[in-house]
């Protein structure tokens, strides 16, 4: 059996509510084209307004771009799995390069992310990815590695099949700048070898979705690769037409 593709959006903080409606509105008139797993990561605030106007049907699932290593009290400002899970959300991010460099969010804290979303039984989307000097310093494989090595730690066999794997190479993300499917495959093998064969994972299942500048003009050539199972897409997952230009594309 073929596997279906997974696209995911993430809207990181972006979007009003109008905007919510239009692009649900635009989308859904097309959701009948769609035959892969499709879903979009959205503001704490928006994902009601995303239950309430995304398509209904199973294909689709929305979920949160970062999620609280508590489940509840004092820790003002934060989301927790427990009520991302109340509202219905599938899956979290987790370990974003964004969260990573700009809130100095490392491996350890990222493992207590993703050991909670996983027991309120969330999806979780874990997020790797190599900076520039890593990559010309051939340090792409040991970064990540480690990312993988510390952020999945512990991590309960039932629950192995509910990650998610991004490679987004951080130098990729929003600068328009895309892996080329050579670079993207031959990270996602190494992931898969080392998720099955050090993890623990079953590298036939383990879904791996690279992220970086994916967009209409180049996602056909990425989903060639044997390793690559979907997209997480930043910049491309705001315009509807784009959105549901990759959503076709890996419903093909
Ligand atoms: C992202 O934010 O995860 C991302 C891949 O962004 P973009 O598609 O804009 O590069």
């Amino acid at each position: 059996m073929t596997r279906k593709y997974h696209i995911v959006g993430n809207w990181k903080m972006n979007h009003l509510s109008q905007d919510i409606f239009s692009f649900f509105a635009e989308f859904n008139k097309h959701a009948d084209k769609i035959t892969c797993h499709a879903g979009i990561a959205a503001q704490g605030l928006h994902l009601p307004l995303i239950k309430e106007h995304a398509p209904k049907g199973g294909f689709f699932e929305f979920g949160a771009q970062n999620s609280a290593n508590n489940n509840s009290g004092a820790f003002t400002g934060e989301t927790s799995p427990e009520a991302i899970k109340d509202l219905g959300c599938g899956f979290t991010l987790v370990g974003h390069s964004e969260r990573r460099a700009i809130y100095g969010e490392q491996d350890a804290l990222l493992n207590e992310k993703t050991l909670l979303a996983l027991e309120k039984e969330l999806y979780v989307i874990f997020c790797v990815g190599e900076t520039l000097e890593d990559r010309e310093a051939n340090r792409t494989e040991d970064v990540v590695r480690v990312q993988l090595d510390e952020g999945l730690k512990n991590i309960p066999a039932d629950k192995k099949s509910k990650i998610i794997v991004a490679y987004e190479p951080v130098w990729a993300i929003g600068t328009g700048v895309t892996a080329s499917p050579q670079q993207a495959q031959d990270a996602h093998a190494f992931i898969r070898k080392h998720c099955s064969e050090k993890l623990g994972f079953n590298g036939e299942e383990l879904i791996i979705q690279y992220g970086g500048s994916v967009k209409p003009s180049n996602v056909d050539e990425l989903l060639a690769c044997p390793d690559i199972d979907g997209a997480l897409v930043g910049g491309a997952s705001l315009k509807p037409a784009d959105f549901l230009a990759l959503c076709v594309a890996a419903s093909k």
